[in-house]
């Protein structure tokens, strides 16, 4: 390439790079894949590095994250957060390495690796042992403001035993199962999912409504103590233990090793970490001991004395052989790819949702193309893009239908999203839909009706609303095929028994936007029966915590509707009874306290006795400190057990929480 040429692609690659970091850091709307992304940034360091006069001080590749949201409040950084330099495949780990050696004049270097979080950069501060304030990274100089958001985390303490000033980094994350459980709520309430979880945290986190961002689960992974030199902290895995020791969720480290041994549990992780419950992109490779780390000191966009160690994405070709649009409850249009079935990290995937008709447009899905398969996040299958060079000449572009596939109604976009919506409030597939939520488990739970049936009844006509349900007799039963007593028996039992239901179930099964099974338990909790909540007005259910403005609004909009009215008293008058109940937890004695759980506990994995505590509310850390409460002891308790009783912290025996978790 000569100088013109490459002057132009620098040019053109800065400009796409700007795009895509806009998207990402400031939108948290990413319209590339990272490893693409990753592709981009590396060849426009080489290109900077192959014509360095072409280098500008303003490019990316000087720079740490993107713009920061105006509508908060900036968070200054005292001392400069960076990013990382990135370590490709194993030939780059031994450059890194033998950098590390010359520029040490040192052999025999000891490294710690952590796991890459693949989250969103926090920055916590403490003084006199309460958190302070807590802001992002935003450009490594100016962030944003989070403190109210950071104190809504779970795992975040908010009170420690060290009372000088500590200023920690770490990431801010969802777990796999959160995330797939907000996922799976959002699927039901026919919204948008979130494309992977570190989109869903890094949005999150930047709510101005704290209870929004309370929803997300968002757990704090801590990495580095920023202020290291007034703790006298030699060592990078040192620094780890003692914020471990102040209670912070320290995972992954691997301290003191060498590079021979970065590389095993490099290709061990990589193998094995769809096992690990959260994202992780890579490892980080940090020179262990501080005073090297000073002495090799920083790049203007990253550290010398480490790098991120990315791990390959795992990506399969297969045929899309076509393409089917669903039609959902709330009239939701979903392209569904189908797919030749493909092997990828571990699970056989025949379809992937394509979400909306831009996503089949901006990447240019067509019938009978070759499309590459990755699990985002190591989770939901997704395709990340075409191979165009195998797309074969009878490849047929989709034509996004604009009447509804089902009854061929009129189809709308509404309130300036993606989605099409099919408006015929009689659609049979959004009436099918809505019986099939309305009687699922979380609803009103009446498990005696497969979805077969329900497609039976609503195809007949017998069933057009909820309300009908409850009106089915056993004559209309057996003018079905195939219906036999013990069947109809289990019908009407689970219709009837179902009448005696809890206020959140009766709330969620009405089947609201915005109103999932989080935000009903809320309003449950907030109005105590349904004639109150049926009063609501909009200060109300503003003013509960847990609720935004968007969601207020559409339930106020909800239940001063005709169609709400019509369908809540014709459910009161068939003899549903909801009833409010208080939820166990509230009783739990280990509710609202920070626990600790030690040693085994029959019938529990570590991750699974955790999950039990934080149901009831408890709020679990991995150390014992000061400023824990209680401590949960089951088989085989090692030192933290000597530490509870020195600092004569309550303990909890296996058994008794057993049974309060199995309550
Ligand atoms: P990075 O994520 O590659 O690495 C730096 C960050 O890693 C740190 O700021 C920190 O937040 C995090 N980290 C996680 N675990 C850590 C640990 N144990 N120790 C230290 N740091 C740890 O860099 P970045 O500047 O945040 O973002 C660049 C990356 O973001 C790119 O490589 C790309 O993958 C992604 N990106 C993607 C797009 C896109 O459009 N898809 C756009 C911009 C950036």
């Amino acid at each position: 390439m000569n100088r013109e040429e490459a002057r132009k692609k620098i040019e053109q690659l800065t400009e796409i790079i700007n795009y895509h970091n806009k998207l990402y850091y400031t939108d948290d709307n990413p319209e590339i894949e990272d490893y693409e992304y990753d592709k981009l940034f590396r060849e426009l360091e080489n290109l900077e590095i192959e014509f360095p006069e072409l280098k500008k001080d303003e490019s990316p590749t000087n720079k740490v994250g993107g713009t920061i949201l105006e509508k908060f409040e900036k968070f200054e950084h005292s001392i400069a957060m960076y990013s990382l330099s990135n370590v490709m495949n194993e030939e780059e780990f031994w450059d890194f390495d033998n950098r590390m050696k010359k520029e040490l004049n040192e052999d025999n270097i000891k490294y710690t690796v952590e796991n890459k979080f693949d989250g969103l950069a926090l920055e916590l501060i403490y003084e006199e042992g309460k958190l302070t304030a807590a802001g992002t990274r935003g450009d490594g100089q100016i962030g944003e403001n989070v403190t109210n958001n950071v104190k809504m985390m779970s795992n975040v303490p908010k009170k420690i035993k060290e009372k000088n000033k500590l200023i920690i980094r770490g990431e801010a994350l969802i777990t796999k199962k959160d995330f797939e459980a907000l996922n799976k709520e959002r699927e039901e309430l026919e919204e948008i999912p979130f494309a992977n979880a570190r989109n869903a945290a890094a949005g999150g986190l930047r709510q101005l409504d704290s209870s929004e961002s309370k929803k997300r689960r968002l757990k704090f992974f801590a990495y580095q103590i920023a202020n290291y030199r007034d703790f006298n902290l030699t060592n990078e895995y040192k620094a780890m233990e003692f914020l471990s020791d102040l209670g912070f969720t320290v995972e992954g480290v691997h301290g003191n090793i060498d590079s021979k041994k970065v590389l095993d549990i490099y290709y061990d992780i990589q193998e094995n970490r769809s096992k690990i419950d959260y994202d992780i992109d890579g490892l980080v490779i940090k020179v262990d001991d501080v005073k090297y780390q000073e002495k090799l000191g920083f790049l203007s966009r990253a550290p010398r004395f480490a790098a991120a160690f990315k791990f390959k994405p795992e990506e399969k070709e297969t045929i899309l052989k076509n393409i089917e649009v669903q039609v959902g409850r709330t009239g939701a249009l979903t392209p569904v790819a189908k797919l030749e079935p493909v092997q990828v990290g571990g699970v056989t995937v025949s379809n992937v949702t394509l979400h909306n008709p831009n996503e089949i447009k901006s990447k240019d899905i067509r019938i009978g193309d070759t499309v590459v398969v990755i699990r985002s996040g190591d989770v939901i299958p997704k395709i990340t893009r075409v191979v165009l060079e195998k797309r074969p000449p009878d490849s047929k572009i989709f034509e996004f239908p604009n009447k509804c596939p089902v009854c061929k109604g009129d189809t709308a976009v509404t309130d300036g999203d993606v989605i099409v919506r099919c408006i015929n409030e009689e659609c049979p597939s959004k009436i099918t839909k809505y019986i099939e939520y309305f009687v699922s488990k979380p609803a009103m739970n009446m498990d005696g009706i497969g979805k077969e049936w329900i497609a039976a009844f609503t195809k007949s006509g017998l069933v057009k609303t909820p309300a009908d349900l409850y009106k089915i007799t056993k004559e209309k039963l057996f003018e079905f095929e195939r219906m036999g007593e013990k069947l109809a028996g289990n019908m009407l039992k689970s219709i009837e028994d179902s009448k005696n239901t809890t206020l959140k179930r009766f709330i969620y099964a009405l089947g609201m936007r915005q109103v999932g099974e989080t935000t009903a338990d809320l309003l449950a909790k907030y109005f105590t029966s349904i004639e109150n909540f049926r009063k609501a007005d909009i200060e109300d259910l503003q003013n509960i915590e847990g609720i935004g403005e968007v969601s207020a609004k559409s339930i106020y909009d909800f239940l001063n509707s005709e169609k709400a009215s019509k369908l809540i008293d014709d459910l009161l008058e068939a003899g549903v009874n909801p009833i409010f109940e208080k939820l166990a937890a509230e009783e739990s004695p280990i509710t609202g306290k920070n626990v600790v759980i030690t040693g085994s506990i029959e019938g529990f994995t570590r991750t699974s006795a955790k999950e039990a505590a934080e149901r009831l509310g408890a709020s679990v850390q991995s150390s014992v400190s000061k400023n824990t409460d209680i401590l949960i002891v089951g088989e085989k308790s090692g030192s933290k057990l000597k530490k509870a009783q020195d600092l004569g912290i309550e303990i909890i025996l296996a058994d008794e929480f057993i049974k309060l978790a199995n309550k």
